[in-house]
């Protein structure tokens, strides 16, 4: 947009929502234009604005309407796929100002919170009264749940309470233009409209802004106890998977990690315990408040069903907390390795698990990137990493195109190219493989009602 343009929406800004939330100094933008993906920023903002609260937004998406300005909604920028990177021109709306949790409701059984507020803090807060919120990103003590909401964030527990999408029940939300709603009333059951909050949830910035978000908290779990379990064949895993999954025992967390990841694991953090010879290692939790021992019982005696060479229970926090830290290195480990690595996130049907490990170690073949894989398999969301040096232009070229390849194997598979970090601008070139023109322009249609001039969080998602 034109610098004259710019100067002027910046002296509406500060009118607005005051000077100070306001800041336009190229070292704050540049240090809030990225998240945590790869993907390239998409331009220069002209400001940044930390609004304190909803009339703040509404003023700020006037403003940005009267003079077609972009806006990104921004969290604590943990994404992974460059959702709440900056477009040219854009106003940053930096939502982490608005961190209030506004009240624990124990008898409605909700937490109505602003968006700014971090995942581990709600958790925490929900904990201290008896509660429970359920979504558990690993990124919870970094990250907004506004972030969450917009990314429809997932975790481990998803394979026993669903997505955080299972846990959102009425939003506040401020539409472009700059007008105020409700998505729906905050009763369990309410079936008047169209699911509009639903819609909101996953969209990415693209929709609204969100504003205020009650969130359904449960009765507190009982504490978490566990199995780890090791396997000489990934194929033996997987049936143990798919065993517990079906069986009368649910859950609360079902991890699987390849041979490559235990390998890096094992290097990262040595007391992990997990064996240097196996193919596959599966980690079971239970939170359940009666019945967890039983639960672990069980896990053992499936896993030793399905031909584990070896089961260890985790049966005080201490056991389960050392299974955690290997698990939640995932990340880390696995960059040491060679320097570079390429976190993927598909989601497939689990009955074609095996297949995707298969073609995945073709591919790495193929490509000559060593490719490790870890997740969620009880909900068939698994995190291919392709790993590579990221000093040596070829292996950085075999990676970039081994995504590409993963992408296209996942929707080949009948699944997606993101299970739950989301679109944003680093998997928009698999949007359409995935959807079709016809879901893409019902989509489109459905942006253009609610964002006719096309201002919110442009280029991303849709
Ligand atoms: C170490 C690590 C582990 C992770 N683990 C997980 C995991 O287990 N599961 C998972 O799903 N993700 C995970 N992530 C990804 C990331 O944490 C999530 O996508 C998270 O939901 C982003 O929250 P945020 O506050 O950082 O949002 P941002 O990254 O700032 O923004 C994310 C998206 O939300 C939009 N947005 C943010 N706030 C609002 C708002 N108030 N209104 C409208 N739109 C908004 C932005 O425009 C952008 O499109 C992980 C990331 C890291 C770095």
């Amino acid at each position: 947009m034109a610098i004259a343009n710019a100067d002027l929406t910046i002296r509406e800004l500060h009118a607005a929502v005051g000077r100070s939330a306001v800041l336009t100094d190229h070292q704050t933008l540049a240090a809030r234009s990225n998240d945590r993906s790869a993907a390239a920023s998409q331009g220069r903002a002209i400001a940044l604005v930390r609004p304190r609260d909803t009339a703040g937004v509404s003023a700020v998406l006037r403003i940005a309407a009267t003079h077609r300005c972009p806006v990104v909604p921004q969290g604590r920028l943990s994404g992974l796929a460059g959702g709440a990177n900056a477009v040219e021109g854009a106003i940053l709306l930096d939502m982490t100002g608005m961190n209030a949790i506004l009240r624990v409701d124990p008898v409605e059984m909700v937490a109505v919170v602003q968006p700014g507020v971090i995942t581990a803090d709600l958790a925490a807060r929900a904990a201290r009264e008896g509660l429970f919120y359920a979504p558990d990103p690993a990124s919870a003590t970094e990250c907004t749940i506004g972030g969450n909401v917009a990314t429809n964030a997932g975790g481990m527990r998803c394979v026993k309470y669903g997505v955080t999408r299972d846990s959102v029940r009425s939003l506040e939300i401020v539409l472009a233009g700059g007008e105020v709603v409700r998505t729906r009333p905050p009763t369990v059951k309410a079936v008047g409209g169209l699911d509009l909050t639903g819609l909101m949830v996953g969209s990415e910035g693209t929709l609204a802004v969100i504003t205020e978000i009650t969130v359904d908290l449960l009765p507190a779990p009982g504490p978490t106890l566990g199995v780890s379990a090791s396997f000489s064949s990934v194929d033996d895993a997987l049936d143990t998977a798919n065993a517990i999954v079906a069986g009368p025992h649910r859950p609360s967390a079902l991890e699987f990690c390849d041979a490559g990841v235990i390998a890096a694991l094992r290097a990262k953090v040595p007391e992990s315990g997990l064996p240097a010879d196996a193919m596959a290692w599966l980690l079971v939790l239970t939170d359940s408040a009666a019945g967890a021992g039983e639960d672990v019982r069980w896990y053992t005696q499936t896993a030793r069903a399905h031909r584990a060479v070896r089961v260890d229970s985790a049966t005080d926090a201490g056991a389960v907390e050392r299974l955690m830290v290997a698990r939640r290195a995932l990340n880390v480990a696995m960059r040491a390795v060679r320097g570079g690595s390429l976190n993927e996130d598909v989601a497939i049907p689990r009955s074609r698990l095996g297949e995707l490990l298969r073609r995945l170690d073709a591919l790495s073949a193929r490509r000559g990137v060593p490719i490790a894989t870890a997740g969620h398999v009880g909900d068939g969301n698994l995190h291919p990493v392709i790993l590579f040096d990221p000093h040596d232009p070829g292996q950085v070229a075999a990676a970039q195109q081994a995504h590409i390849d993963v992408l296209a194997m996942a929707q080949e598979l009948g699944g997606t190219a993101t299970g739950e970090h989301g679109i944003g601008l680093e998997k928009l070139g698999a949007v359409d493989a995935e959807l079709g023109p016809r879901l893409r322009s019902i989509q489109r249609g459905i942006k253009a009602v609610l964002d006719p001039q096309g201002l919110l969080n442009p280029g991303k998602k849709l």
